[in-house]
């Protein structure tokens, strides 16, 4: 069993719905809150600071309850469970209820509800580079990854030198690959790694030349997914000794490494 707090039935006037008048005039909400824990701290210290205050939990709610105007109860759910999640790193969970007992519905009935789940998943991200100072860029970029709230540095593997694939006339490459915690859908992590690569300068030119940096998503708890964007686990993973290795490193494989390439441990990270 997972620790709990919950803040149940709040009811809050707001503008959420698909009709015009439900758009101008407004209902009641009620929304039931459900946040769940690893394990909450301040059931042991008996401080306010190593739990949610729900007071501010509440505002959080009512505010997105009461200004925005979705068409949807399943949207305004999710919109709550999102900003609920980010309130807190404690949170693993959040599950939000939204009933609509005057939905425009000819007929009886008690309400029109919705249950919406938003949930911390781990993930992880290969990084590599061979572009000037390799191991700066990637400190940087990590230092990057951990500014952003919504994500969390579990585990870092060890840097690994290694020599290039698919394209041999270039330098060697610096890689590695760090275990993760995020609430951020997939693509949205994605656009995120994509952001930093940019903001390093990462030209796309040559197919697998050389590259300042290059962040890969390659797995993410509980998905597997194939779009054109993206594809979950990376398609080209099982193949690449430089993604392997360090991989097996932070326990995240404990398959065969394919041979071929040299990869070798360049130097313990020590960042975490
Ligand atoms: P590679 O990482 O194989 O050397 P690129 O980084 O140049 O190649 O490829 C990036 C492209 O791959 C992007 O357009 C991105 O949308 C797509 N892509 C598909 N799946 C993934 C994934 N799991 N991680 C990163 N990029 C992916
Ligand atoms: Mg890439």
């Amino acid at each position: 069993m997972m620790d709990s707090i919950s803040l149940k039935e709040m009811k809050i006037y707001g503008y959420t719905g698909c009709l015009p008048e439900e758009k101008e005039n407004g209902q009641f909400f009620f929304v039931t809150v459900d946040m769940y824990f690893g394990d909450i701290p301040g059931r042991i210290t008996d401080d306010l600071n190593d739990t949610v205050n729900y007071a501010e939990v509440y505002g959080i709610v009512e505010d997105i309850v009461s200004n925005g105007k979705f068409n949807l109860i399943e949207h305004m759910a999710y919109e709550v469970g999102r900003a609920v999640i980010a309130y807190s790193s404690l949170i693993d969970s959040v599950k939000v209820k939204v009933r609509k007992p005057d939905a425009p519905v000819d007929g009886e009935f008690e309400s029109m509800e919705t249950v919406i789940s938003v949930k911390r998943k781990e993930a992880v991200i290969g990084f590599g580079g061979n572009m000037g100072d390799s191991e700066k860029i990637i400190e940087e970029a990590l230092e990057a990854l951990r500014a952003d709230p919504a994500i969390e540095i579990l585990r870092l593997s060890s840097l690994y030198e290694t020599e290039p694939v698919g394209y041999d006339d270039q330098a060697d490459f610096l890689n590695g690959c760090a275990l993760i915690r995020t609430y951020l859908e997939p693509l949205e992590l994605l656009h995120v790694l994509q952001k930093i690569e940019l903001d390093f300068h990462r030209v796309r030119t040559i197919k697998n030349g050389p590259r300042t940096i290059d962040l890969d998503l390659l797995l993410i708890q509980g998905v597997r997914m194939n779009t054109e964007e993206l594809t979950v686990p990376h398609p080209r993973m099982y193949e690449r000794a430089f993604v392997l290795v360090p991989l097996k490193e932070i326990g995240m494989y404990n398959g065969e490494i394919p041979g071929g390439k040299e990869v070798k441990l360049y130097r313990k990270q020590g960042m975490l």
